[in-house]
Formats: structure tokens, sequence, C-alpha cells
């Protein structure tokens, strides 16, 4: 009898042993059913071993080892421990939550078979020349058939029509469908014959500078970090194509994460077109469970050559991994912000180490974290600093002084005379504001009462379109009260601007203008999206406003202005690295500017124009910049020169919140003085979080710092017992390792 210990998804920081019986073999990486309480759970063997500490009559017996997919590797699961280990969080969960929902139900994962289509018989014998030409999404299904057989998803590249014209082909018999064959067995990656032949679209010569960045990873042999620093449109992305075809020649995979899962579509297409019969697939939230299972399975089988994806996809299993790429490196999004709180960047680099290949973290206006590693030689500098079309300039950026110019609710009359200027000349407009609904608080004139959330300590948000106030932290929401609610008045006037705010000012200047409003209210609809950027290409839209959703990757070529409303509150702000992402933000939303042969121009609306942080951008000086902060942080003790961990705790009763961290806070004080290297670990006290009250929970914090990563490790794990002695019940508590908020 052999004895395994299982990974399973509960909150507990342990394996749990079971017996398995003569005869059933089962190795580390395999899926199981074991029985836990009353329940019957999945869980994933981690190791097999000869003896256990569980008494003989306690020690229950595997239910089952499930065979339908292959096990997790050796690789995977040491990454998955590391990532336990760092971000002190149960090991059964972390690995659970790196699976594809289908592996963690104990159903049976292949409901619906996945279909592969092929050509019939008499659709091989169709001569496509005398195929009616109209016909053009079939043609196009017809010829990629005729090369070789397909599954849906290559097929959808082709259109998105696909599954109906499919459907349609099937009905004339020319074209059938069939399971499995396409989804090759597990493990059959490394052979020789994986590598195939493939075309590539080699349709840009690459800058020198290009070359050179180009050259510098791909003469790596092992490990290596590079941090690829190109202004917006210097062709990050053309680097990226040209080493994806490196690693395709030598028949290995490449990863590549990117923050947004919008993205994903249009940078999937690029590829596609890039390397059209190279099998590239997504993985991210947006998919069906089964799609998610397909693709995990056709990355884990060394089938998928290019895997694209946000940041759960660090965790795919990459037989033949040889490149690792995180595009907008920078991007808050990388972080996960509940369960696991893991930075995919940082997994990702660890994942690099462990397999020995290079990785590329690419961005315009890199993470001080990372741009300090590559000053000290952690990291190789790469820079990209033309534009890749000659012709395309970089935008003026200039600055109105918001207090010296005549305003309407929020737009100054310059800004809005560029605009109508843009209109005359048939070129687009970009309103860029960080605020959703039509004003931020709604404000009684008579008593000075403001529009609070009875349940958080935020502001309730006035959305004008749909006649409610609504909180943008907890998401409860009551209709615009007539009067008052405190005097009795009706005197209440929104205070400040949000998009809808912008937008119908727009719309009473410019009534013949067609003004498209871009945010999270707008776009609730999956395919609301998709179809708006469609119609900005189209150059169907005069005006766009929007949130930062605008800012991100967007190609807009008759975008020649671009407006920055109310970037001021980021400035003073009490979390150090506000100013860091403004910048990020708005180096990228101007970016949209003038992308194509037209200059852009790009006019910021701020109080405060002499502000270092206005005067890099008009000198697109991220050097410069990046140094005074680097210097500012440096004095002041943060991160990058610290490492951080920050235990939050919420819950209904505020004495029971603090008496939690107050515990944790005195255990954390006495640990430091029985260290040796207590010098290295300062301890804060304990405070409110930002946001002190949300959704009736009291919500306050506990920071540790320390001056190496090492140290805050050694520190965390010696913390971790006193800490799971503490009574945690009706509180929610949770730590943060390296947290991006505060
Ligand atoms: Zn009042
Ligand atoms: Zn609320």
């Amino acid at each position: 009898m052999s004895i395994v210990r299982v990974a399973l998804d509960v909150p507990l920081p342990t394996l749990f042993d079971y017996t398995v019986a003569e005869g059933i073999a089962v190795g580390t990486g395999q899926r199981v059913i074991v029985p836990f309480g009353r329940r019957q759970l999945v869980g994933v063997v981690m190791e097999c071993v000869a003896t256990t500490d569980v008494s003989p009559e306690r020690i229950k017996p595997v239910t089952q080892v499930l065979l339908d997919s292959a096990p997790l590797s050796a690789g995977l699961l040491d990454l998955l421990r590391f990532c336990s280990d760092y971000y002190r969080y149960p090991i059964g969960q972390t690995v659970l939550s790196a699976l594809p929902t289908r592996l963690r139900s104990d159903k049976p994962i292949i409901s619906k078979p996945l279909l592969s289509y092929r050509l019939s018989a008499s659709g091989a014998a169709l001569d496509l020349d005398s195929f009616p030409k109209r016909k053009v999404v079939q043609r196009r299904i017809l010829a990629k058939l005729a090369e070789q057989p397909c599954n849906l998803a290559q097929l959808k590249a082709l259109s998105a029509t696909v599954g109906t014209q499919l459907k349609t082909l099937e009905r004339e018999g020319w074209v059938e469908s069939f399971t499995g064959v396409l989804l090759p067995s597990a493990g059959s990656g490394r052979t020789a014959n994986s590598i195939q032949k493939y075309a590539f679209n080699n349709a840009h010569t690459l800058t020198s500078e290009q070359q050179l960045a180009v050259d510098a990873i791909t003469q790596v042999n092992g490990y290596a970090c590079f941090l690829l620093h190109g202004i917006t449109g210097s062709g990050k992305t053309e680097v990226y194509v040209h080493l994806m075809h490196e690693v395709l020649q030598h028949g290995g995979q490449v990863l590549l994460l990117v923050p947004e899962i919008n993205l994903t579509p249009q940078l999937e297409n690029y590829f596609r077109n890039r390397f059209p019969d190279v099998n590239l697939i997504s993985l991210h939230s947006g998919l069906s469970e089964g799609e998610r299972l397909h693709n995990w399975q056709q990355a884990q089988a060394g089938v998928a050559q290019i895997v694209l994806g946000t940041r759960l996809s660090v965790f795919a299993e990459l037989p033949r991994l040889a490149l690792i790429i995180v595009d907008e490196e920078h991007d808050s999004s990388f972080k996960q912000q509940d369960g696991l709180r893991y930075s995919a960047r940082d997994v990702a680099i660890f994942r690099a180490n462990q397999h020995s290949v290079p990785i590329v973290l690419g961005s315009a206006t890199p993470s001080l974290e990372s741009y300090h590693n590559a000053q000290s030689g952690r990291y190789q500098m790469l820079t990209l600093t033309g534009r890749a079309l000659v012709e395309a300039r970089l935008p003026t950026v200039r600055c109105i002084n918001i207090n010296q110019t005549v305003m309407h609710h929020g737009i100054s009359e310059n800004l809005l005379r560029e605009i109508g200027l843009r209109i005359e000349r048939k070129e687009q407009s970009l309103l860029f504001i960080n605020r959703r609904g039509y004003a931020p608080v709604l404000m009684c004139t008579g008593c000075g009462w403001l529009s609070g959330c009875k349940h958080c300590a935020g502001k309730m948000v006035l959305h004008l379109k749909d006649q409610r106030l609504r909180c943008h932290h907890c998401g409860y929401q009551v209709r615009v009260p007539h009067a008052c609610p405190s005097c009795g008045k009706a005197e209440l006037f929104p205070v400040g601007s949000g998009t809808q705010r912008v937008e119908s000012v727009l719309q009473e200047r410019f009534p013949d203008a067609r003004i498209l409003r871009v945010d999270r209210d707008s776009t609730r609809n999956k395919r609301a999206w998709q179809t708006m950027r469609e119609q900005i290409h189209a150059n169907e839209v005069d005006i766009l406003v929007g949130t930062q959703m605008l800012a991100k990757g967007h190609d807009f070529p008759a975008l020649t202005l671009v407006g920055v409303l109310n970037p001021d509150s980021a400035l003073y702000s009490s979390d150090f690295r506000a100013a860091e992402k403004l910048f990020a933000q708005l180096v990228q939303v101007a970016g949209r500017a003038g992308r194509a042969d037209k200059p852009g121009e790009v006019i910021i609306q701020t109080a405060f124009p002499d502000h270092p942080l206005f005067r890099a951008l008009q000198t697109h000086d991220f050097e410069g910049w990046a140094a005074t902060q680097l210097v500012e942080r440096k004095l002041a003790g943060f991160p990058p020169f610290v490492f951080q961990a920050m235990l939050r705790a919420e819950g209904k009763q505020e004495n029971e919140v603090y008496r939690y961290l107050h515990e944790a806070h005195t255990a954390a004080v006495t640990l430091r003085h029985s260290m040796k290297n207590h010098a290295q670990i300062e301890i804060f006290g304990v405070v409110p979080a930002a946001l002190p009250r949300r959704a009736n929970h009291l919500r306050a914090q506990l920071l540790i710092q320390a001056t190496s990563r090492k140290a805050l490790q050694h520190f965390l794990h010696a913390w971790q017992a006193p800490l799971d002695a503490l009574s945690t019940q009706r509180l929610r508590c949770s730590l943060d390792i390296d947290p991006l908020e505060f």
C-alpha cells in the first residue's frame, strides 16, 4: 500500500494523506477524488511517500484516480509550491486555483466533445475558382480546410461568422466534423517532428534599434531578464514577432502575457496574420470553461506554439517553453487582488529562471521596480527611442491652467475650440477622464449635505442617464432624490465631472458631432466595445469620451487630439504610487494621438502646469522623471528600495478588527526583537484602510517592511505561527506580499 499527499481546495496550509490500494498506479501531478469530511473533493497528488504520521485507523483511501487529463508536470508543481510559500497562501488553494475550472470539478471533463473539421470527399472535389465569389467566408473556410483539418478555434480566426457558415457547409455535405484527432495525447510534446514548417509573414523590416533588441535576446542561452523600454509607437510588438519567429523555428513555445482581456482578440488577430498556420491559443477569463480547458490542454500537450493570455496563463503548462514576454509589464492588472495575491509578472520571472529561458518585460513606462532592476544590472535594458513609422512624430503636449481660463462644466474654452477645429478637419478627438457617471457627488447648497453611501465611507456617484445615485465601491444604489434628504430643500447640484457630464457638455456645444462614450457603463454588453472600436476605425465618430479603457493599446489612426481632464488628484495622493500610475496612464493616452501620418496634440487641463510630472510628459523624458522618482522613493524608504507585506482585516465589528490587528502587531514586535536581523525589519502601526468602511465592513491594515526580500520572507515565515494562533472568527483577513494597493 502506498500513500499520497494531496493538495485540496481548503483554507489550511497543509497537504492531506491518503492511501492507494495495491495495484492502482498513481503518480505526482495526477488528479484524484478523495473523501474530506462528508464531502468528496478533487485534489492533486503532490508527493508519493512510503510512510505517514496519520494513524492507520484514520487514514482513508483515495476514492478515484482521474485519468481524463494528463498529470501536472513536476515543474509546474514546483512553481505552485514556490507561489504558496512566497505569497503565504495555502498550498491546496494555490494548486487548485491555477487549474481551469473543469479540472477542479469531479465531473468528467469533456461533456461536449470538441469538434474538428475537414473536407468531405465532395468538398475536396469542389473547384474553388467556380465557387461563388460573394460567399467570402465559406471560400476561406474551404481553402483553409483544403490545407489541413482544423478545430473551431483555428477557423474562428477567419471570420466572426464562421459558426453559421460551417453549418451551411456541413448541410451542403462539403465539410464534415469529427472528434478528437487534433488533440494529441499529452507528453508527446518533446518530439523531433514537433518542429513544423510554418509561414512567416515578414511584413516589416526592423529598424536598427529593433534588430539590436532582437539580437540581444536571441543570443542568450538560458535565463536572462530584459527590460524592453520603447516609447509608444516604437514597435515593441514587431520585436515580439521576430522573437517568436526565432523560437518557433526551433520548435519552442512562447508565452505572451498581456494585461487586458479586451486586448487579446486584437493581438490574437495580429499574430495570426503574421503566423497564419501557427497554433496560437488564448487563455483568459472571457473564454467558456470548455474553451479554456481545451486551450490549456493544447498548451500542456505542447501543441500550442504561442500562448497569449492574461495573468492566470502564467500557470499554463508549457513543456517546450522557450520564451516569456510580459507586455505592458507596469500594468497593475498583473497583480491579483484576492485569493492568491500573486504578481503574474514576478511569477513569470521566477518561471523563466526555473526553465532557464529568457524573459522580456516590455513597456513605454516601466514600473519603477523593473526600471531600478535594469539600472542596477539585474535586468538588461533595451531601449527603442524612435517611432517605427518614420513619418509618425511624438505628440506635442501642453498644459492649460484651469485657474486662468474660461471653463464650461469642467472643459476649458481652448480645448473646446481645438475640438471644433478637429471636427472641421474630419479628425477625431479623445477626452480622457478617469471617472464614470455624471458627477462624483451630489451636493445640497442649502446645508452642505453630500451623497454619501450608507454602507461605505465613499460617496455615491450621480448617474443622470438612469436617475440613480450609485456607490462604485459596494454597488448600492438609490433613485436621485428630488429634495435634500437632510434639510428638505430642492437645492441639489452635481459637483465635479464624470464621463456622462463631459458627453453632455460636448453635445450641447457640438450638436451635430458624433460623440461616443466608452466606459464600463457603456460597454457592459460583451460585444459593445468591439462594435465601438469598429465605429472608431470606420471614422464614424468625431469625439471620444472615455476612461482608462481607451488608454490601453488601441490604434486609432484618425485621432489627432487628446484632452486630459482632471488629472490633479493623483499628484498629491497619499498613495506613493499614484504619480507613477498617472504618468504611465498619460503617456499611454497621449500615445493614442497622431499614430499615423498626422501629428498629434495633447492638452492637459491642470491647476499645476509647472508640476515636474507634466514637464516630463512635455519633453517625453521618462528617464529624467524616473530618476527623480527613484531618488524620492529612496529618501522616503519606499519600494523598490524596501520590500513590503500588508496584513489586512475587515469585519462588521470595529473592535474585533482592531483587536486582531493589534494582537498581530504585538506578535510581530515580539518576533522582531528575537531576531538577529531585526534592524532590517520595520513594523508600522495599525491604521484604517484608504477606504475605512466598505459594504458595512470596517477595514484596517498593518504594514511590515524590510530592506531585503529575503529578510521579509524570513520574518513572514516566523510570523505565520503566531498569526495562525489568533482568532479570526467573523473577520476577513489576508496577507498581501508586494502589495500595490494601500
Ligand atoms: Zn440640504
Ligand atoms: Zn457603498
